[in-house]
């Protein structure tokens, strides 16, 4: 007995819409992408219920005779290819062909559309629901193309139970329509919500180079998130070398070609991240997307200017040859794979460093936004959750007056709904409880610290990137920090260093800034490959372990050598510790070893490997390095704000944290009710 059929097409359709239609935001997604392939100039999109009742999107694109408005609900119909070679090479959003059939399957389905091109004012409109055709007629409409989506799974029960509340299918829908309108400037969007109109973007002219395109890209992050953002430009293009040199011939069409990246947009400043990678966006080629390779790349490209556990904030394009990135690997196209995944992350990530590491060198890398009129309410930001840079130790400034009862105060600042504005805080801030008000016997406290770096190109600034609490931007503060005089005025919580300068108030955490210097001299002493600097101590001491940490000490003995950590095996668990670096000052040098083991213990989890490298032993010998301090005198901390404005990254510790953090007088003035 033959038991084999075809499936029927509605079927087929119905299976395909399981893997192309998650939720009513995938509708929205194949739609938009549908208008932003026919060129469309202005896009709207209407929901209601979170999609549920309703997903309409509207464009003034190309348009479709009536030939081709029926063609294209027949499943493997598309405009966009033709041959199987033309997958290597794909320049549209779209390309399988299976979005409107498949959508068509699956709810109430209107398509009205009149072609651009043509001179008769009559357009076509097809009706069809579950997948059966009802209707089609002539209609009256504007040239471009609409699409009515009802009642979304109305025949699928099972799939129709799996939708999310409204606000949820809301927020998915909201999320892809930012990534849209990132990615597509000169197009004007227009986003109505239960009636209710949400964006109303304008359409920005752009030209082909990138300073243009990152203007108007500049301009479109206002328009959604409005407020101040402080973002560093990118601007980076390298040449993808061939991957290995294969065997073919030269001149075969196999042969091994470079070809070009180019990654462009922008990234928050150093310390400015967010808790999940929602404000973390990457396109390929202009399409959205998520891809492991350069989310790790973006990772390495931070470094130690990104705090653990936390993410960057971005918008950035790469811009490969079609044919070196493969985007039919997901039926929804959210992935993509490169043909030359390292060597891609590679540039990435030296992109990202560079573009940082150029912020300590030019004063006007920064891109700052208009002020902000504060409070104004801004739309896509709603109920995110925002740093609250300085709220902790601000209050106990001056020093001398009692901790703030609720440190759980709310934030006065703008909601800023990319975390493009301030960094915040590490959760569990180190900071000693101030046990008794520490007087300060600075002599210098009116004498502006040296500002010598006006002669100097080197790196010395902190844009407000990295300080700016700021919800609005001083005018001149453009000028990096660092650079301005600081005047020193007290220390609280033997840990803030007070500063002031002609702009406003200055903190600086005196642990994180020191624990960025020493890890910047260390690994500039590494990179010359010179001896750390190591001190033999008066009674070498012995340290016992258990077996496993003991193996795991042994693979590090190298590496701690080379940095002044004088250990040695002394046995089969037992090591013996005989010097230190200099500026290790432990009290109780066995408590340090013991407390940086744990450190490089959990360290070596996350890396995943035996022998750990060379930065991650440097940061945690830094940190221990620091915890064991003595308080620092007042020369000693003008030495260390001298020594900050040296450092290739000052405005972050090598875990990410910020090292200084700014604010102005006019937030002041606000804090304290003088403006508005
Ligand atoms: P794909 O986008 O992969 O080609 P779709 O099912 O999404 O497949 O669309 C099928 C075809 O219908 C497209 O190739 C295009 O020619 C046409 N089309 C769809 N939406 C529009 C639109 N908004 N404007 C003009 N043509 C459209
Ligand atoms: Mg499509």
């Amino acid at each position: 007995m033959n038991r084999i059929r075809l499936l029927s097409e509605q079927v087929a359709n119905q299976i395909a819409a399981g893997e192309v239609i998650e939720r009513p935001a995938s509708v929205v997604k194949e739609l938009v992408e549908n208008s932003l392939d026919a060129q469309a100039g202005r896009v709207t999109v209407e929901i209601q219920a979170g999609g549920r009742s309703l997903v309409r999107v509207a464009d003034d694109g190309q348009g479709m005779s009536r030939d081709d408005a029926l063609l294209c609900l027949e499943r493997h119909a598309t405009s966009k290819i033709r041959r199987a070679e033309d997958l290597a090479a794909i320049a549209t959003m779209g390309f399988r062909g299976e979005a409107l059939p498949s959508i068509a399957s699956v709810s109430r389905f209107t398509l009205t559309t009149r072609e651009r091109q043509s001179d008769s004012p009559e357009g076509t409109q097809v009706v069809i629901s579950g997948g059966k055709m009802l209707e089609v007629k002539a209609a009256g409409s504007a040239p471009g193309t609409t699409v009515d989506v009802r009642q979304l799974f109305f025949n699928l029960p099972a799939r129709r139970k799996f939708l999310r509340t409204e606000p949820t299918e809301s927020a998915h829908i909201q999320h892809y329509l930012t990534l849209a309108a990132l990615a597509f400037p000169e197009v004007a969007f227009t986003f109505q919500k239960d009636g209710r109109s949400i964006w109303q973007l304008p359409a920005i002219k752009s030209g082909s180079d990138t300073p243009a395109r990152l203007a108007a890209l500049r301009e479109r992050l206002r328009a959604l998130y409005g407020g101040e953002q402080a973002l560093l430009p990118v601007d980076f293009s390298a040449a993808i070398p061939p991957s290995e040199p294969a065997g073919e011939e030269p001149g075969s069409d196999l042969a091994p070609q470079t070809s070009d990246l180019r990654l462009w947009g922008f990234i928050g400043g150093p310390g400015v991240s967010r808790l999940t990678r929602e404000d973390q966006h990457l396109f390929v080629n202009r399409r959205p997307v998520q891809n492991r390779g350069l989310n790790f790349a973006l990772f390495e490209g931070y470094h130690t200017a990104l705090m653990k556990g936390r993410y960057p904030v971005c918008c950035l394009f790469l811009e490969v040859d079609p044919a070196a990135v493969d985007v039919n690997i997901h039926p929804a196209k959210r992935e993509v794979r490169f043909h030359q995944e390292g060597e891609v992350r590679r540039l990435v990530a030296q992109a990202v460093r560079e573009t940082l590491l150029r912020l300590a060198q030019s004063p006007q890398s920064t891109v700052h936004g208009p002020q902000s009129e504060g409070g104004k309410e801004q739309t896509g930001g709603e109920g995110r959750e925002v740093g609250k840079p300085g709220q902790a130790s601000l209050p106990s400034f001056p020093a001398g007056l009692p901790p703030p009862p609720d440190p759980a105060q709310p934030a006065r600042q703008p909601v800023l709904g990319m975390g493009f504005g301030p960094p915040q805080p590490a959760p569990g801030s180190p900071a000693p409880p101030p046990k008794e008000p520490r007087s300060t016997h600075l002599t210098s406290a009116s004498r502006p610290l040296s500002t010598k770096v006006a002669q100097e190109p080197r790196p010395t600034q902190l844009a407000s990137a990295a300080s700016a609490p700021s919800p609005g931007v001083t005018p001149g503060a453009a000028v990096p920090l660092l650079k301005v005089p600081l005047r020193l005025l007290g220390v609280v919580a033997r840990l803030y260093v007070v500063l002031e300068s002609d702009r406003g108030l200055v903190l600086l955490d005196q642990h994180a800034a020191h624990e960025r210097i020493l890890y910047e001299q260390m690994l500039n002493r590494l990179e010359r490959n010179d001896q750390a600097p190591s001190q033999r101590l008066l009674l070498p001491e012995t340290v016992e372990l258990s077996a496993r940490d003991a193996s795991f000490v042994r693979e590090q003995l190298p590496v701690l050598g080379r940095l002044g950590v004088g250990l040695s095996e002394f046995g089969e668990r037992t090591f013996l510790l005989d010097a230190l670096p200099p500026f290790v000052k432990a009290a109780d040098p066995r408590r340090f070893v013991l407390a940086m083991l744990d450190e490089l213990k959990a360290s070596g989890l996350e890396v995943n490997s035996l022998r750990l490298g060379e930065h991650t032993v440097a940061k945690t010998v830094c940190r221990h390095a620091v915890k064991a301090r003595d308080p620092l005198a007042g020369p000693e901390l003008e030495a260390l704000v001298e020594d900050l404005r040296h450092c290739a990254m000052p405005y972050t510790c090598p875990h990410g944290r910020p090292t200084l953090i700014e604010m102005n007088f006019r937030e002041l003035d606000k804090k304290f009710g003088r403006i508005a």
